[in-house]
């Protein structure tokens, strides 16, 4: 089976085609970078209005080049969680080539699709998933028929939160990677790097300011951490030295809760999604928890932790092949579509 994917619930314009067969996947992605501030709903759905047609017509061409016609089996898109604006250009998109090929819809959920490409990559049975978008932070485990939240953000999501603090001292979106760059700067200059101890905060540690640390039981918050950030910026401490604490704080809370959540459902398996799973950090400290406790760690390649139609395609793959495809009179995207509204309908007989 080969399976058309289309993404589009934010910043990133992607198509991708998945050939279950071979198990490869071709993503082609156009990026929406706003100039200042963050990103703007009307902006980002124009974007996707532009880039949506030409991502979709470079894969499809390439599909059609290489295996004929009839080369696409089915048509998976992004159903939600998103920008509302964002997700409807999708759909309209999804639904109309679905119909052009006369190939079926599935409607996938982007939260579930972040999880499900990490179990696949890995070939774990039934591991832990820590979520680390932009816009959601979770834990989730499969459970009777369902993925379960099994803990989450309270308020913003953990790439959310960093980028607060970014845009507070100016810095362009997405600042992810330049709180990555700038704390790994501050680390290096305080002091040696303890690779052995499975570490590189070495002498830093020392300088770790108090920021707030906010973990209940699974669940935990980010919006006091993105405030104390932002008032030490304005209090004159060095933007690097609040990057590494920042990293330090939010991702102690991730490790944490992951690991309570692997006692707790005594998996022994964990994978780890989303756009900041591309922080060496935050893959560094839970792979020493997991390390710690004998469970087996995977991070996808960093092409599938950020957004990206590939995982939309694969995880579309497996939806379609257990016949859960969607009619288009039914196929309206949901902005605030959950993990766990989804009938898991691929996978059967399992427990966390
Ligand atoms: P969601 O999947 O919840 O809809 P999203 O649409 O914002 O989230 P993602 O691609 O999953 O998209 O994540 C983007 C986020 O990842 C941004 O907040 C960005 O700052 C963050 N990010 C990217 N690279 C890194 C990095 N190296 N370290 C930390 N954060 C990063």
């Amino acid at each position: 089976m080969r399976v058309l994917g289309i993404e589009g619930t934010a910043w990133c314009a992607s198509a991708a085609l998945y050939d279950a067969e071979t198990d490869s996947v071709l993503i082609e992605s156009d990026p929406y970078e706003p100039d200042s501030g963050g990103i703007h709903p009307r902006e980002a759905a124009e974007h996707m209005s532009e880039a949506i047609p030409d991502v979709v017509d470079q894969v499809l061409t390439a599909a059609q080049d290489r295996h004929g016609p009839d080369a696409v089996d089915a048509v998976a898109f992004s159903r939600g969680p998103g920008l509302g604006p964002c997700l409807r250009i999708v759909g309209t998109a999804a639904r109309s080539l679905a119909g052009t090929l006369d190939v079926p819809l599935v409607g996938v959920n982007h939260m579930v699709a972040h999880l499900e490409i990490g179990r696949h990559q890995s070939g774990f049975d039934n591991p832990v998933c820590l979520n680390a978008s932009g816009a959601n932070a979770h834990l989730l485990g499969y459970h009777d028929g369902r993925y379960r939240v099994l803990g989450e953000t309270m308020d913003a999501g953990v790439g959310n939160a960093i980028d607060k603090f970014t845009r507070h001292v100016g810095w362009s979106h997405p600042g992810g990677p330049k709180v990555e760059a700038a704390a790994a700067e501050f680390a290096a200059a305080a002091g040696e790097t303890d690779i052995e101890e499975g570490s590189s905060r070495g002498a830093a540690e020392a300088d770790l300011l108090d920021l707030p640390y906010v973990v209940k039981g699974m669940d935990f918050s980010f919006s006091g951490i993105s405030s104390a950030a932002n008032d030490a910026a304005d209090e004159g401490v060095p933007v690097g030295e609040i990057c590494f604490s920042l990293q330090e704080h939010v991702f102690a809370m991730l490790t944490e809760v992951s690991e309570r959540a692997l006692s707790l459902t005594g998996a022994d398996e964990l994978v780890l999604g989303g756009g900041v799973a591309q922080n060496d950090r935050l893959r560094e400290m839970l792979a020493a928890m997991c390390e710690a406790r004998g469970a087996a760690f995977h991070a996808p390649e960093p092409r599938f932790l950020r957004d990206n139609a590939g995982m939309i395609a694969v995880l579309g793959a497996k939806m379609a092949a257990a016949g859960d495809t969607v009619a288009i009179a039914e196929s309206a995207v949901d902005p605030n579509f959950r993990p766990d509204q989804v009938p898991v309908m691929w996978r059967t007989g399992e427990s966390v």
